[in-house]
């Protein structure tokens, strides 16, 4: 009952032109391919692009009407002021972009983004009319320290505070990145990525009920590939993929599409 997902994330890769023609040679293999082009264009599963900023125009102009949706991969948590080099939720979402990723390890750990403000930049997401797709996710240490469950919880139920349940079934996609399989090769094993999408949407029974968990859409990302792609999809509690690398060329993207649908 859930809508499968598969996002690309192509993080600080893919100029203008070369998004255009990413997305050009996309369509192309998407209207040649029926089992491809109806379940997205029937909404059965959606595939989200996420470019730089600079290359969302190329993206939104060379997408046309394919059923792909257009993604930002960062907001900032006010709408506007005087906050150089950054972009507000409402202006992404004016352009069309329907989807604003926030919380990535790379934002959490690299440019040290707080929970605080990852919290208010879900919030400032919601209150437009676009989905937010907000990735938790342990540091090998972590992990290795048996406190997994702990982060997510912290990770999640922080930014949670005050949500409410419309926002979280309608507006709302989690994505569940162990950060030690993100960029490495080492995809966590279909048990260990199951195992911590299957945490997130507990953490969400407990404080939701039930049938909101079971409406929330949580995705697995981590070095996902052609390959490892209908072994993780497979699994009850992924609903989709986040990818990375493997996004950032037509035949894997496809290659990963083709497993998942
Ligand atoms: P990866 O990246 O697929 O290259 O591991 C995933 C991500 O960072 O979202």
């Amino acid at each position: 009952m859930r809508t499968k997902m598969i996002a690309g994330n192509w993080k600080m890769h893919h100029r203008p032109q070369e998004a255009r023609a990413f997305v050009e040679e996309l369509g192309r293999v998407l209207w040649a391919r029926n089992e491809l082009y109806g379940p997205l264009k029937e909404g059965v599963a959606e595939a989200v692009l996420f470019p730089t900023a600079l290359s969302l125009a190329a993206v939104q102009d060379a997408l046309g009407d394919l059923p792909v949706s257009l993604g930002a991969q960062n907001a900032h948590w006010e709408d506007h002021g005087a906050f150089t080099g950054e972009i507000g939720a409402p202006m992404l979402a004016d352009f069309g972009c329907a989807y604003i990723l926030i919380g990535h390890s790379e934002r959490r750990h690299l440019f040290h983004e707080t929970e605080v403000e990852l919290a208010r930049k879900l919030r400032a997401v919601l209150s437009t009319s676009a989905r937010c797709l907000f990735c938790v996710g342990e540091l090998l240490e972590e992990r290795e320290a048996g406190k997994t469950h702990q982060v997510l919880e912290r990770q999640l139920l922080g930014a949670l505070e005050g949500v409410t349940i419309p926002d979280l079934t309608d507006r709302f996609a989690v994505a569940y990145e162990p950060v030690w399989a993100i960029g490495t090769g080492k995809t966590a094993s279909d048990g260990d990525a199951e195992e911590g999408c299957g945490y997130i949407r507990h953490l969400v029974a407990d404080r939701y009920g039930q049938e909101t968990a079971q409406h929330l859409q949580v995705l697995y990302g981590g070095s996902v590939k052609p390959g490892n792609t209908a072994g993780l999809m497979v699994q009850g509690d992924i609903d989709g993929l986040l990818v990375g690398g493997a996004s950032l060329e037509v035949p894997s993207f496809v290659g990963i599409l083709e497993a998942a649908l």
